[in-house]
């Protein structure tokens, strides 16, 4: 396209710089509006309610042409131009096929109301009739009706005018598909890429915009350089793709085609060294590379999820209008996506968020166990039990998933009783334990519920064992109300350990990642949204530790014995409970000031000379004792 000269027309109050403004960032152009190229004699008239003469406009028109002229990087203009001879003038000496004429019209009573809910504009109501009298209906150019929502008619000049789109979404699998949903439920021209296999994967991108109405004015493409030359620049591209090799190389393919400054986007649960490596290559190119953790599943891709975003601010500056308008929104109606920090921040969150996730799942299949095995309910009674807990306080979307599981029915059979017990994951609770080990950070609880998802998918050893012993049956005697204070409590203790390990990773690495912000995007779209989520937004806010944080003490000094009872009655079960137990461990340990680690560090003198520090000398000297 030859730098292009859009003129946006339309009656005075029809939304022309609106629309202008968002063309012209869209196609990082310059905007210019008509209005402030009027002489003030001009303004002086209109703001008394007089309407410009033909001879009026003369001089102005005369400037807007000469203006028009000396653009070289392209213009998006917004104009009233409501005579055909206006706009014969405007476009006097420009090469025709570089003009390009958008109109937008409405109704007199739509543009009266936004006209009085306009602030600042010199332009009275009143002239309003005379603005429509004058108003010549164009036989050229693109006529849009104003009916629609900035973004809809963004949209429709992009996909009408074969403009570059503004995002880019490689891989239509669940969440690609129903993210790229989302962004064209929201307004935003898209251009969609699946990669082609031959008798298996074919037109996927094609078969999507099919399918789904909102994606009809989506561009569908099967060949990668053509989907990123249909982008607008700098470009904005998601990789929706699993996680390892294939972003390696979907990124691999895509760097030859990109330019500077373009902006690559991982959305997938990618381990977040993987991103740091990914970026420090994009930075050889001049690229930007994205780590961007997405929470929420397909409904949450589709309605707002979660965003952690981790890299480059300015690179985020860029792309956080999309991700943001995407996104859940929180209780104050900000939206839940952030940049976390730089470099691999956003999937080092996002993998922590699904290690407390673990921990969370595990809980609630401890209190279900309890209730339904050891204590005889029906999985319809555990189910009004916990929906009483929702009610009293505990709300969470796990929670309330967990009640609409046990009441699903297949026939007049619980549809749970169904489901093998052999419980699978996709490795991010394993990154997660590792991380923790690294940076030592004490993450039992994550760490518990992902090995007990390893016990359950030992299922044939499970059976043999089961087999070969008789487990010592004893009556479990157990108070729901303790276990309804005892899993409370325990969710803090998950929560607080999570945070911590964010914290001594934010540490290590420099992210300066704010936890109360984290608990705040985490307060909608995610899996683990919850009001728990709520209260810690506020705690953190003053306390990095959230065990520590006042707000607290109260319920764990209360909610305490009763995990203490509940632990101790589950003891006699001949089922496992790891979690709460390790809940108990966790709470027990790390309010131990004297732990029994002295021995620990004795008996690693003892066989190895590794040395230890005396409590007698607070110098931090090392000592070592010939123990024989
Ligand atoms: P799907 O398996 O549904 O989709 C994967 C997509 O990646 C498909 O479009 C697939 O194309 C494409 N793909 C796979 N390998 C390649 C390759 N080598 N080259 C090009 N394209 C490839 O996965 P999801 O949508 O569920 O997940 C995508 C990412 O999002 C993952 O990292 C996942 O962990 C993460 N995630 C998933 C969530 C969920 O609830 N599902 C929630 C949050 C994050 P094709 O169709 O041709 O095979």
């Amino acid at each position: 396209m030859s730098i292009p000269i859009f003129i946006i027309t339309g009656v005075s109050g029809s939304g022309k710089t609106t629309i202008g403004q968002m063309l012209a960032t869209h196609l990082a152009c310059p905007f210019a509006d008509a209005d402030a190229f009027h002489p003030p004699e001009n303004i002086s008239k209109m703001s008394v309610g007089i309407a410009l003469t033909d001879a009026d406009r003369a001089g102005w028109l005369l400037a807007l042409n000469q203006y028009i002229r000396q653009q070289k990087n392209g213009l998006v203009l917004a104009c009233s131009a409501l005579k055909q001879t206006y706009r014969d003038q405007l476009g006097q000496g420009v090469d025709e096929d570089s003009l390009h004429w958008i109109h937008l019209y409405g109704e007199m009573d739509l543009v009266r109301r936004r006209m009085v809910e306009r602030k600042v504009h010199f332009m009275p109501e009143s002239l309003l009739v005379s603005q429509f009298n004058t108003w010549e209906k164009p036989d050229s150019g693109l006529l849009i009706p104003i009916s629609q929502t900035p973004e809809e008619i963004l949209r429709q000049i992009i996909s009408t005018m074969a403009l570059p789109t503004q995002w880019g979404v490689v891989g239509l699998g669940v969440m690609g598909l129903n993210l790229a949903r989302n962004f064209a439920r929201r307004g935003f021209a898209l251009s969609l890429y699946n990669r082609r296999l031959a008798g298996t994967e074919e037109k996927v991108a094609e078969k999507a915009v099919a399918q789904y109405p909102e994606l009809q004015e989506a561009q569908a493409f099967e060949s990668l350089p053509d989907f990123v030359q249909s982008l607008a620049r700098p470009r904005k591209i998601l990789l929706m793709v699993n996680a390892g090799t294939a972003v390696d190389q979907v990124f691999e393919a895509l760097i030859p085609h990109l330019t500077l400054g373009d902006i690559v986007m991982d959305g997938g649960n990618s381990h977040y060294e993987d991103t740091q490596r990914r970026q420090a290559e994009a930075a050889r190119h001049g690229l930007f590379f994205l780590g961007v953790g997405v929470s929420g599943g397909e409904s949450g891709a589709l309605n707002g999820p979660a965003i952690m975003c981790g890299g480059d601010a300015q690179a985020y500056a860029q792309v956080a209008t999309g991700l943001e308008t995407i996104a859940a929104k929180d209780t104050g109606g900000q939206a839940c996506a952030a940049l976390i920090g730089p470099g691999g921040a956003g999937h080092f969150v996002k993998m922590a968020h699904n290690g407390i996730e673990y921990a969370e799942m595990q809980l609630l299949a401890e209190v279900y166990s309890a209730l339904r095995w050891d204590l005889g309910y029906t999985p319809d009674e555990v189910a009004d039990t916990l929906a009483h807990w929702a009610e009293d306080g505990l709300q969470s979307y796990l929670l309330e998933i967990t009640i609409a599981i046990l009441r699903h029915r297949e026939g007049s059979d619980w549809l749970l009783d169904k489901i093998s017990d052999k419980a699978a994951h996709k490795g991010t609770g394993s990154w997660a334990s590792i991380a923790a080990s690294e940076l030592g950070a004490p993450l039992t609880m994550m760490t518990e519920a992902l090995f007990a998802r390893f016990v359950a998918a030992l299922r044939d050893n499970r059976q043999a064992m089961a087999a070969a012993y008789v487990t010592p049956h004893h009556q479990v005697v157990l108070d729901q109300q303790d276990l309804k204070q005892a899993y409370q409590l325990a969710r803090w203790i998950n929560h607080h350990q999570g945070f911590q390990f964010i914290q001594l990773a934010s540490e290590q690495h420099d992210w300066q990642v704010n936890l109360s912000e984290l608990a705040r995007i985490w307060t909608n779209g995610c899996i683990i949204r919850s009001e728990l989520m709520q209260q810690a937004r506020e705690y953190l806010a003053e306390s990095l530790d959230l065990l520590l944080h006042p707000g607290l003490r109260n319920a764990v000094t209360t909610f305490w014995p009763s995990l203490q009872r509940t632990v101790s009655a589950l003891s006699y079960s001949s089922r496992a409970y790891p979690c709460l137990m390790s809940a108990l461990a966790a709470l027990n340990g790390s309010t131990t000031a004297n732990a029994a680690a002295h021995l620990i560090q004795a008996q690693r003198d003892y066989f190895g000379a590794h040395l230890y520090e005396r409590v007698d000398d607070p110098s931090g000297k090392k000592y070592h004792t010939h123990w024989i």
